[in-house]
């Protein structure tokens, strides 16, 4: 899952980051208005959370813009805005959810999941190929019925690719998806990644689920 997080005191911002990260989710941070609402038209993301007190754009027009746009991917309001009148204008204003500054990090969290569960009320939360199932809530992930453990970057590559199975994902997909914008990465990281994946998914198994297309990238095959 892929959050974008605008919120421009960098501090916060790294710590939610981290700790969303360590989660195994994927994130972008933006640390202004104008910036969020461009990474949110132009990349997909799962989930915004979004400060309201930001510089160029403030998160209430950065909201009734996206909304104007027809984009109705969840909002979660982070802010140090915390009076009533303030989270009935959040919530007015077409957000899904409002946390109030101080926040403890598990209740952010248990929002997250909320959110990003029915988000994907539709979509399938156990995402398989072959024998290999991934839940996509407890972050677990099986082959063969036996517990594969995985860091969050090799969580993040294998949800990616299972979310567009049979479909050829390129490297710089994949190092867009797995990484920061911020970071200018190389693409060669991700073959280093995907074979530690591969050690622990494919390895002693006689049909891979991974498979290399050379010269551009990967993908998952279920038959
Ligand atoms: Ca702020």
């Amino acid at each position: 899952m892929r959050i974008l997080l605008v919120e421009d005191e960098k501090k916060v911002a790294s710590f939610i980051k981290k700790g969303l990260e360590e989660e195994f989710y994927s994130v972008d941070a933006a640390y202004d208005g104008k910036e969020g609402l461009r990474l949110a038209l132009t990349e997909e993301y799962d989930l915004i959370i979004l400060d309201i007190m930001l510089p160029v754009k403030d998160g209430f027009t950065v909201l009734q813009e996206l909304r104007n746009e027809k984009i109705s991917i969840p909002v979660l309001f982070l802010t140090a805005k915390d009076t009533l009148s303030d989270k009935v204008q959040g919530l007015d204003s077409g957000a899904d959810d409002y946390l109030p500054k101080p926040f403890a990090f598990e209740e952010l969290l248990a929002r997250v999941r909320a959110l990003l569960r029915r988000g994907t009320s539709e979509k399938n939360l156990t995402l398989k190929a072959l024998d290999l199932s991934l839940d996509t809530q407890s972050h677990t992930v099986t082959r063969d019925n036996a517990i594969v453990q995985l860091t969050p970057k090799e969580y993040s590559i294998l949800e990616y690719l299972l979310r567009n199975k049979n479909r050829v994902i390129s490297r710089t997909m994949l190092s867009e998806h797995v990484y920061d914008y911020h970071f200018d990465s190389d693409t060669n990281v991700i073959d280093v990644y995907i074979n530690k994946l591969r050690n622990k998914v494919d390895k002693g198994f006689d049909t891979p689920i991974i498979h290399t297309v050379r010269g551009v990238g990967y993908i998952i095959k279920d038959k």
